[in-house]
């Protein structure tokens, strides 16, 4: 057999991959479920290398060195069991298949659990960078065996973004799901990024009154400062950039609501069932639901609210000096931001058994995704130094991030809640390392309400035991339940 890998699924994720396999050395089987695409493929790109296309997915497993190695590139959920089953008919014990989709963690758990009875090995592999990365260079988030990764790591090295210091942007994350986790919280973590960049844009061009054409030269100066990242370079672009049709600043044309695909839900849903507050990316994701009810704004416009138009009242303070409050606020809440996922991981390997190499993690995540940034460098230092074990917030260099943007976050805050541009990513950032530091928390009042309309009972500060309040007696006696 000719390839030593395959391709199947030649969208615009999977064919980009097939081309950057293919230019990289490797001799690729591609098949897609519509032949038209391996075609299309063929006819624009077969010269970039070596590709075997094939007609049926026999031929395309018959096509594959043995042990063989197929990457899956198409649509999440049961398109994926779909190719997997087609797939299984055909490949033998020790073959890899690898889903480079946007799968649900467990959906991967349960196939990988599916395909090892049958002697298959199982990858579920995040894949960063769009199209775009996909072709160029993506980082990669492969979980499996380690069998497998054995195999995998020579040929996903020589696709993968390479960091400024050469290091290949793909590692073995962790055992089945553990991949498909982290590219997860990731995507969360993008959420929480892109909805700081938007609310900082939104107390410039509404409490401040600047054109985006300035607000995008603000964001590119920030680009050379801790803030350095794709996110805060892309933005200036989209900000500079005029429409086509009218002339008019192309942010201005733009219907306002932000649409999702779905892994901001997830990392959120599976927050909320690991017990681990990632409130930034919460709000983040509760905006874009919000931006897209339109009707119920619509109304609420309407309704014509008195309350404050948006103008920030600067009074004696300059508009740079305000500006740079705000940069602060955004780098306080975006170190809290990525505070919060590494928390929803570190859980969740606790939960699943997967030992994650956070240090590594951080670093495979400075090239070849959405979410690449100078300070990846830093948070990878924090790990490998030991000083983020319990929270990234807590590492020296970010508690004095913090320390130093503190009095400008709360500015921030407080100014965009006095003129009523909305900002809950940073607030509810502001309210979560606030409710951290914080000795003691009203969560005692809740306990007492607790056990009053329910007899949830509470613990006390001063001994042992689990405690009641006979609410109901006259004597509304303390009873200690258990010790
Ligand atoms: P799409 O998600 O649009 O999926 C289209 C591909 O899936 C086509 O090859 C299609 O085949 C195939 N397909 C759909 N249903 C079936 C089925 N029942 N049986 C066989 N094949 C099927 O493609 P993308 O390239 O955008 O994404 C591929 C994967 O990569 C997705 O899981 C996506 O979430 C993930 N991803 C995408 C990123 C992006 O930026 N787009 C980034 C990172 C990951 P056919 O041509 O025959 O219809």
């Amino acid at each position: 057999a000719p390839a030593n890998v395959g391709v199947i699924g030649l969208a615009a994720m999977g064919a980009s991959l097939a081309r950057n396999l293919a230019r990289h050395g490797n001799s690729v089987a591609v098949y897609n479920r519509h032949y038209s695409r391996t075609e299309k493929l063929m006819k624009e790109h077969g010269d970039e290398g070596k590709f075997y296309p094939a007609q049926t997915v026999k031929e395309f497993v018959d096509l594959l060195e043995r042990p063989r190695t197929a990457i899956i590139m198409v649509k999440a959920g049961a398109p994926t069991d779909a190719v997997i089953d087609e797939l299984v008919e055909y490949m033998e014990p020790g073959d890899i298949i690898v889903d480079g989709g946007n799968a649900y963690f467990k959906d991967t758990i349960r196939r990988e659990k599916e395909l090892r009875d049958k002697g298959l090995h199982f990858v579920g592999m995040g894949v960063s960078g769009g199209e775009e990365g996909a072709l160029l260079g993506p980082s990669m988030m492969p979980g499996g065996s380690d069998a497998s990764w054995e195999r995998l790591k020579p040929i996903l090295e020589s696709i993968a973004a390479k960091a400024s210091d050469g290091e290949p942007c793909v590692m073995h994350v962790g055992e089945n799901g553990a991949g498909h986790f982290v590219k997860m919280v990731h995507n969360g973590i993008e959420y929480a990024d892109m909805q700081l960049i938007a609310e900082s844009y939104d107390l410039m061009r509404r409490g401040l009154g600047m054109t985006p054409d300035e607000i995008g030269d603000v964001f590119e100066q920030w680009n050379k400062t801790d803030l350095d990242s794709y996110l805060i370079e892309i933005t200036a672009q989209v900000l500079h950039h005029k429409d086509p049709q009218t002339g008019k600043p192309l942010v201005d044309v733009i219907v306002d609501h932000a649409g999702m695909k779905g892994t901001g839900t997830w990392t959120v849903q599976t927050a909320l069932e690991l017990g681990v507050p990632v409130t930034g990316i919460a709000e983040a994701v509760f905006a874009r639901g919000l931006s897209s009810q339109s009707e119920l704004r619509e109304e609420a416009w309407k309704q014509n609210f008195a309350g404050p138009d948006g103008r920030i009242e600067l009074g004696s303070e300059s508009r740079e000096d305000f500006i740079e409050r705000i940069r602060q606020a955004l780098y306080a809440s975006k170190i809290v931001a990525y505070a919060q996922g590494f928390n929803e991981i570190s859980v969740a390997a606790k939960t699943y058994g997967w030992n994650i190499d956070m240090a590594h993690l951080a670093r495979i995540w400075r090239a070849g995704c959405i979410i690449r940034a100078k300070f990846l460098d830093r948070i990878s230092e924090a790990f490998e130094s030991g000083e983020a074990n319990v929270s990234l917030l807590f590492a020296p260099f970010f508690k004095q991030g913090i320390e130093n943007s503190e009095a400008d976050w709360r500015k921030v805050v407080a100014a965009a809640a006095e003129s009523g541009v909305p900002a809950p990513v940073f607030s509810s950032s502001l309210a979560y390392f606030d409710g951290l530091r914080s000795k003691r928390l009203p969560a005692a009042v809740i306990q007492g309400q607790r056990d009053l309309f329910g007899a949830h009972t509470y613990q006390r500060v001063d001994m042992p035991g689990t405690y009641h309040i006979l609410w109901a007696e006259p004597g509304q006696e303390e009873v200690k339940m258990s010790d």
